[in-house]
């Protein structure tokens, strides 16, 4: 899976302009269960990634990874700004200065999805973003043909499941049972950058 400059700078703007472009469904979400900043939050830092395009995708697949986790650390703000960084800087980090190969991406995931773990102190099954990110890391790890549909359906999944759960981390969890019944903000906002960046693999395998 070779990742060149121009197909590097294709997924990050990808990603970050479908997050953007989804930021009043998001804060709708985080409206209902939280403070409602999460859209206006992710849009304030994948903006930033936008504005900063050229020389996140001038580096190399690692390097560009640990700024992208930069800039959403120091945009983002609230309790997704840092889990976000975490996710990208740990993703980063794990690639170092090796070449981009499929099973050193999936590594990599499961490294960021740990970061985030640490960094929330949570888990599976808690209504958050880990929702989406632990079984994307799964279908990724799990690898096959048609990766990409395989990783979406993954993240819906996971995504959908955080409805009847009750939040126990997070904002969320300060409504307790009034939490259930509504998708996690984050959760959807993974599942966005796994809806922008799965087709890139559609094209790799
Ligand atoms: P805040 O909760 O500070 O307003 P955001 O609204 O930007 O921050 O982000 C909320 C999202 O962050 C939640 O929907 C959830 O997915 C995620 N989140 C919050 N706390 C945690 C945690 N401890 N671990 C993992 N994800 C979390
Ligand atoms: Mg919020």
């Amino acid at each position: 899976m070779p990742i060149n400059p121009s197909v590097l700078k294709s997924m990050v703007a990808a990603a970050a302009e479908r997050v953007v472009d989804h930021a009043d469904e998001l804060t709708a979400l985080d409206q209902a269960i939280g403070d409602g900043d999460h859209g206006i939050n992710m849009k304030r830092g994948c903006s930033e990634v936008l504005a900063q395009l050229d020389a996140i995708a001038a580096k190399p697949v690692g390097e560009a990874l640990k700024a992208v986790g930069m800039a959403l650390v120091m945009k983002v703000g609230g309790a997704s700004g840092p889990l976000y960084g975490s996710l990208f800087i740990g993703m980063g980090k794990a690639f170092g200065d090796k070449p981009a190969d499929m099973a050193l991406l999936s590594d990599a995931l499961a490294a960021g999805v740990d970061g985030v773990a640490a960094r929330g102190k949570s888990t599976a099954r808690e209504k958050t973003m880990l929702d989406v990110l632990i079984p994307v890391r799964d279908a990724l790890k799990a690898g096959g043909p048609d990766l990409g549909a395989r990783l979406r359906e993954a993240a819906a999944q996971g995504a959908a499941a955080t409805i009847p759960m009750r939040a126990t981390k997070g904002r969320a969890s300060y409504l307790g049972e009034r939490s259930v019944g509504h998708l996690d903000p984050g959760a959807r906002s993974s599942q966005l950058l796994v809806e922008a960046l799965s087709p890139f693999l559609d094209a790799q395998t």
